[in-house]
C-alpha cells in the first residue's frame, strides 16, 4: 500500500482538505481517503504538485492516428477535411493499427483512464481490446441528403453490432450539421435516448459552418463540388447550425457538442430556454491546428458543462489532456485551474455515463491517479496508478 499526499488533492469535482491522504494499494486501487492523523507519518509519501483521478479524454478518433504531421496546419476546415479523406488509406492496415497502438500507449503514459471515440470503421476494435482504457465508441454517421437518412442508419447500427459483439461500448453519432440531415441527427439521437446511451456531434468548427447554413455561401460549398455531392435539395434555415439542428437532437440523450469554435452568446441563449442534456467539448489545440483560433472559452465556462477532447493525431501532436489544459492557461492564463480540472475528469466521466468507476476519486475504484507538477502553461503529468 502506497499512502500519497501533495500539495493539493482534487477529487474530480474540487479540492479535499489540506491533510488527505490516498492509500493505493499495489493494484492501482484507490483502497481509501483518509487523513493524515489516521495513518503513521513516516508511511506517507509527500509529493510536489497537485494528485487528481484520471483523465478522460471525450474526443479522439484512434483510426486517424497514422496521419499524425500528415495535414498542413492552418488550413481551415474544408481542406483539413479534404486532406484526411485523401490520405486516410494511404497506409496499410498493420501500419494503421501499429499507429493506433502507440496512439493508445500514449494516453496511457499521459494518464488518461477512458476515452469518447469517434470511428467510422471497425478498424480499432482490434486496438481498443488490447488496451487497458475504457473506450466507448461513437459510430459517427453521414449524410446532409435526408433520403439517405434510413440507409446509413441501418448501415451504423449494423457497425455498431460489431463494437457490441466484441463488448466494446458503443452508441451512434452524427458527423456535424453540414454532413448530417435533421432527419439522421433525429433518428440517432433517438436511437440512443432508447438505448440510454450518450452521443456526439462535431459543432461550429469553422465559421463556414455557420455561412452554410444561415445563406447557402461560403467553403462548403467548395468542399462539396471537390467532392462531387450535389445538395441542391439543402435548404438554408437563416440561423446559425446549432440553432438549425437544435430541435433534431433529443432533449433526454446527453450530447456533447464538440470543438463550439464559433458558438456565441446569441446560440447559448435560444439553447438556454430549453431543458437539454448538453455537454460542451474543447479541443483546443485541434483548433489552432486547423482554424488557428480559439472558442470563447470563458462564455462557454460560464453557461456550459465543459469535457475536454484531443481530437485525433490527424489535428493535433499529442494525446494529451494535460496538454489541452496547457493551450487553454497559454492563451488565457486567467482560467482556473479546478474548473479544467473538472472538465478532465468528472464532467467527461458524467458525460459517458462511467461516472461511477471513473472521473472522481472513489473508495475501491481503480479510477486512476494522476500526479501533476509545473507551472500553469506548462504542467506536466505523472500517472501514479
Ligand atoms: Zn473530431
Amino acid at each position: 500500500m502506497r499512502y500519497l499526499t501533495a500539495d493539493r488533492i482534487f477529487s474530480g469535482l474540487d479540492y479535499l482538505p489540506e491533510n488527505t491522504v490516498l492509500a493505493i494499494s499495489q493494484e492501482g486501487i484507490l483502497k481509501d481517503i483518509t487523513t493524515m492523523e489516521d495513518i503513521d507519518s513516516y508511511a506517507i509519501e509527500h509529493l510536489e504538485g497537485i494528485l487528481c483521478p484520471g483523465f478522460v479524454n471525450t474526443h479522439c478518433h484512434l483510426e486517424l492516428s497514422h496521419l499524425k504531421g500528415t495535414i498542413k496546419q492552418h488550413t481551415g476546415i474544408v481542406d483539413f477535411g479534404l486532406g484526411v479523406m485523401k490520405h486516410r488509406n494511404d497506409q496499410t492496415e498493420d501500419e494503421q493499427h501499429k499507429a493506433m497502438l502507440e496512439a493508445d500507449a500514449e494516453m496511457q503514459k499521459q494518464g488518461i483512464v477512458a476515452v469518447g471515440d469517434i470511428s467510422n470503421t471497425s478498424a480499432s476494435i482490434k486496438a481498443k481490446l488490447q488496451s487497458p482504457l475504457h473506450y466507448h465508441t461513437f459510430v459517427e454517421l453521414l449524410a446532409l441528403n435526408p433520403e439517405r437518412a434510413d440507409l446509413v442508419f441501418n448501415q451504423g447500427r449494423e457497425l455498431l453490432e460489431e463494437y457490441e459483439r466484441s463488448k466494446l461500448s458503443a452508441s451512434l453519432a452524427p458527423h456535424a450539421p453540414y454532413s448530417a440531415s435533421l432527419e439522421l441527427i433525429g433518428r440517432i439521437t433517438n436511437d440512443c435516448y432508447s438505448r440510454k446511451q450518450p452521443t456526439s456531434i462535431h459543432n461550429q468548427e469553422s465559421t463556414a459552418e455557420n455561412e452554410f447554413f444561415t445563406h447557402k455561401t461560403g467553403d462548403y460549398l467548395r468542399l462539396y463540388k471537390t467532392i462531387n455531392i450535389p445538395i441542391d435539395y439543402f435548404k438554408p434555415s437563416g440561423k446559425s447550425s446549432l440553432q438549425t439542428i437544435a430541435s433534431s437532437l433529443n432533449p433526454k440523450t446527453k450530447t456533447l457538442l464538440v470543438h463550439n469554435t464559433f458558438t456565441n452568446q446569441n446560440d447559448l441563449e435560444t439553447l438556454e430556454k430549453q431543458d437539454r442534456s448538453l455537454y460542451w467539448c474543447l479541443c483546443p489545440t485541434a483548433n489552432l491546428y486547423i482554424e488557428n483560433t480559439l472558442p470563447d472559452i470563458a462564455m462557454l465556462i460560464e453557461n456550459c458543462t465543459l469535457t475536454l477532447g484531443t481530437d485525433s493525431l490527424a489535428s493535433n501532436s499529442h494525446l494529451s489532456i494535460i496538454e489541452e489544459i496547457n493551450t487553454i492557461l497559454k492563451h488565457q492564463p486567467d482560467i482556473s485551474l479546478e474548473i479544467l480540472l473538472r472538465a478532465a475528469t468528472y464532467n467527461g466521466a458524467d458525460f459517458l455515463g462511467i461516472e461511477g468507476d471513473f472521473g472522481s476519486l472513489m473508495k475501491n475504484r481503480k479510477c486512476g491517479i494522476n500526479l501533476i507538477q509545473g507551472n500553469a502553461g506548462s504542467y506536466s503529468v505523472k500517472k501514479l496508478a
